[in-house]
């Protein structure tokens, strides 16, 4: 990917009807002559890093006027590359972005950026770390608080701080092995018990991580929750009460399908997406088996099944049926609903009571639920490893094993220093202080464009 490109996206989300202001976003070593050339603007207004300048995007023939618009520049190294930036903030919704869009890429030395080709060269060029990177990525798909505060931990360099801060720990030890390889004679002996302790708790602490950041997958993806139970047993007076803990910002895009049965809660910080599969029982109608066709697929794709029954009315064939119904695979809480009236005794398969009416019951409905995904204790994680992050701590922590038996075998220092450098190397490619095409692939391939 040659740097000498100027590059060009737009930043914002572009939709119809949608979007006040929408950002045009360039960074290269022409950013700032093509803003000159694309943007008139009017009186004597400076020309300058870090202002903002008021003017018109002009069509080709110089004289219509494509759109009215402000300016910004910010000059290397000052900006969110390290590259000179332009900024173009032209009006939201679709024409006029595309239309600025358009003349932007008319000119000489400039191209569409690849995805995650802005935050790529931040990190190139020393703007940003690696993990820092990522946490954008992860702060403009937060989908609740506890989501966005975690990738802010990471956007502040908790992540990065942590990693540096255990990867500096062994590279220490690594220094002590290799002195006693090169000058074993020199030198007064190495206590062997000590180094592997400290690999040992250097492990345990990685291994910490990446059980955090295993929970705060629920935070970050979500999770999808089906809602199962015969007719009027209060499927949707639940879905109404624990919509009122804390409300999902979703915000309708045009263009997106949503299916209508789906809805977006937050449960202590994890997004959870509820599906409705209130048409799974037996029929011959043609119309309902596919109905219940995508129950039982919403069935399949759920992290949790949610069987509701009426605890009032007590425990029905039916109820049995559902249960019955649910993959063995997929975890399940069975909730009585209608505490708040009297109902027969109630079987072991019933987990909770819970009271749509009054609330009764509902912390205990959530603790469960979230325990059943994993996600018990996830809001109190304040570091969260992404998945790329997780395997290579997990790799690190197997290296950091291995010696273990190296040091029972009693091998000689140099087979101590194979499997610490492996561990080393690791944590330097989550931070990127290891950066290959391999890593920078595998990290930016997944951004969307404009980031
Ligand atoms: P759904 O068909 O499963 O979605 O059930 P609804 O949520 O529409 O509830 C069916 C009926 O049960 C309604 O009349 C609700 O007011 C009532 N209901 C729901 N939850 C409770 C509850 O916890 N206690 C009592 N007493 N009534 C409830």
């Amino acid at each position: 990917m040659p740097r000498l490109d100027t590059i060009a996206a737009v930043a914002t989300a572009v939709a119809p009807g949608q979007g006040g202001i929408a950002v045009i976003r360039l960074s290269g070593p022409v950013a700032e002559q093509v803003g000159q050339a694309v943007v008139r603007c009017p009186g004597r207004q400076e020309w300058g890093s870090h202002r903002i300048l008021y003017g018109h995007v002009m069509a080709v023939d110089g004289q219509r006027r494509l759109d009215e618009v402000l300016l910004l520049l910010m000059r290397a190294p000052r900006s969110f590359t390290g590259e000179d930036v332009v900024e173009i903030h032209c009006h939201g919704g679709v024409m006029a972005v595309q239309q600025v869009m358009e003349r932007v890429l008319e000119q000489p030395g400039v191209r569409r950026a690849l995805p995650g080709e802005f935050s790529q060269r931040a990190v190139l060029n020393g703007r940003l770390d690696l993990t820092q990177a990522e946490a954008v990525s992860a702060l403009v798909s937060a989908r609740s608080r506890r989501a966005a505060d975690l990738a802010m931990a990471g956007l502040d360099g908790g992540i990065q701080a942590r990693i540096t801060a255990l990867r500096e720990r062994l590279l220490d030890q690594l220094t002590e092995l290799e002195a006693r390889v090169d000058f074993e004679d020199d030198l007064p002996p190495l206590d062997g018990t000590a180094l592997l302790n400290e690999l040992q708790a250097v492990r345990t602490e990685l291994l910490a991580l990446v059980a955090d950041g295993e929970r705060g997958d629920a935070l970050r993806h979500g999770l999808r929750v089906a809602l199962v139970g015969r007719p009027n047993v209060g499927k949707s007076s639940l879905l109404n009460r624990l919509s009122r803990r804390e409300r999902a910002i979703v915000t309708e895009l045009p263009g997106t399908t949503r299916d209508l049965l789906e809805s977006e809660i937050v449960l202590d910080g994890v997004p959870i997406t509820l599906m409705d599969t209130a048409g799974i029982r037996a029929t011959n109608d043609a119309v309902e088996q596919l109905g219940i066709a995508r129950s039982e697929e919403a069935l399949m794709s759920a992290d949790l099944v949610l069987l509701i029954v009426d605890g009032h009315a007590g425990w029905t064939e039916t109820d049995a049926q559902l249960l019955a119904r649910i993959p063995n695979a997929v975890p399940r809480v069975v909730v009585a609903n209608k505490s708040d009236l009297d109902g027969p005794p109630l079987p072991r398969e019933v987990d909770v009571q819970f009271s749509a009416l009054n609330g009764a019951g509902e912390d205990a409905l959530v603790q469960v639920l979230l325990e059943r995904c994993g996600a018990g204790d996830a809001a109190a994680i304040v570091l969260s490893l992404n998945t790329r992050q997780r395997d290579l701590a997990s790799a690190a922590a197997a290296a950091l094993a291995r010696s273990h038996e190296v040091a029972q075998q009693q091998l000689p220092w140099d087979f101590w220093t194979i499997d610490l450098r492996e561990a080393i190397r690791g944590l330097g490619e989550i931070t990127g202080e290891e950066l290959t095409e391999a890593v920078l692939e595998r990290v930016f391939s997944r951004f969307c464009i404009g980031k």
